[in-house]
């Protein structure tokens, strides 16, 4: 990518703006000569506990085994019916399959992008057991009603968290709202690590310890599996590493709500449509996604002027190959599908300076929507 283009993400800004601190933490690690589960793992997971208010994080080895550790210690089942969106990353899909149970999907309502709480009731059938809302490019899921809806049907909730870190409902962070909530910290996520990691965060003691057992082998006591297992655990460098990085995650996303704002002024009468900005919730702002009928004229005249684009999820899940076909919901999505066609990811992430913000703001008022190419 040439120099002078902005980019979508920018995991390299990042490391430079802790590069001192990541160097000692790393430094640290190696010079310890303990590489897994020793104190950097358990004393981020305590910081990370307390950042969400949460009892319990048990850290993983990526978000999509968060969500599989997740599901293993809720006790959900080969078989069991997992309720959740075709709109998201294909690791939800995946995780949820990865245990042998079997994804559903529900439609997404367009002014939250996320799982719409009305479509969950006609798809609950006798196999059905948890439902896994995403907070979708940091937007939080109507948590409240999805739980009223779980609770009616006797169903788990666990949040796919892996792009809402800092996310609040009412002052309330997401991931405190169902069961349990699975975190990523691929690079390019609110909290990113350099390298894979992920996290399940819950205040249930029992699923807790489950997912302490599962993420080793199964293990109880050292070395003797009383579970089937699996092995993901988070290393002594990545721990160490977002460690340093925990601490601005707030600053962090205020910057990137602040840069929302801007974008969202700068595209005023424009016709591309802002993201949702929902009363009484904080959005994480992990990706600023606009929809505009003219899509592909906007990627082409944003590359003209050397701003990069995304198409973060070109297809909804349902639509690819691995699953067309054969995931129960997937005939009834018209939201998701509509949606799909309309959204692009502009570039958002805390380093971008203000000249590039303004650079951004100005190229997008230019923009003529009504222009057909
Ligand atoms: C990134 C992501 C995941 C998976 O996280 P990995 O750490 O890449 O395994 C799961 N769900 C969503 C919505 C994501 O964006």
């Amino acid at each position: 990518m040439a120099a002078d283009i902005i980019p979508v993400a920018n995991p390299l800004a990042q490391f430079a703006a802790h590069e001192a601190e990541i160097r000692n933490a790393i430094d640290r690690v190696l010079k310890s000569g303990w590489y897994i589960l020793g104190s950097e793992v358990k004393l981020f997971e305590q910081e990370f506990a307390a950042f969400q208010g949460s009892d319990f994080c048990v850290s993983t080895a990526s978000g999509t085994d968060a969500i599989v550790v997740a599901l293993l210690a809720s006790g959900i089942k080969p078989g069991d019916e997992v309720i959740t969106v075709s709109h998201s990353a294909v690791a939800t899909v995946a995780a949820i399959e990865q245990i042998g149970a079997i994804p559903v999907f529900s439609d997404i309502d367009p002014s939250t992008r996320c799982l719409d709480p009305r479509n969950i009731a006609p798809l609950v059938s006798p196999k059905t057991r948890a439902i896994i809302p995403v907070h979708i490019y940091g937007q939080p899921a109507p948590m409240p009603e999805i739980i009223a809806i779980a609770a009616e049907f006797a169903l788990l909730v666990i949040e796919d968290c892996a792009q809402a870190h800092g996310a609040e409902i009412d002052g309330r962070k997401v991931g405190t709202f169902g069961d349990a909530a699975a975190f990523s910290f691929y690079p390019t996520k609110n909290l990113g690590a350099i390298g894979d990691g992920g996290a399940v965060v819950t205040s249930d003691e029992k699923i807790a310890a489950n997912c302490r057992y599962l993420r080793q082998y199964g293990w109880k006591e050292r070395y003797i599996s009383f579970f089937p297992g699996v092995n993901s655990r988070l290393d002594e460098l990545q721990a160490s590493i977002l460690r340093v990085k925990l601490p601005s995650l707030p600053a962090n996303n205020a910057r990137r709500r602040e840069i929302a704002r801007k974008y969202c002024a700068a595209i005023d009468r424009t016709g591309i449509v802002p993201p949702p900005l929902i009363a009484n919730t904080l959005h994480a702002m992990h990706l600023f996604v606009v929809e505009c009928a003219n899509r592909d004229n906007l990627q082409q005249f944003l590359t003209d002027h050397g701003i990069a684009t995304a198409r973060h999820f070109p297809m909804p899940i349902h639509e690819q190959p691995a699953y067309k076909g054969r995931i129960r919901g997937a005939d009834a999505l018209p939201a998701t599908e509509t949606l799909y066609e309309r959204i692009i990811s502009l570039p958002m992430y805390p380093e971008l300076t203000d000249s590039q913000v303004d650079k951004v703001c100005t190229t997008l008022k230019s923009f003529d929507s009504c222009r057909i190419s």
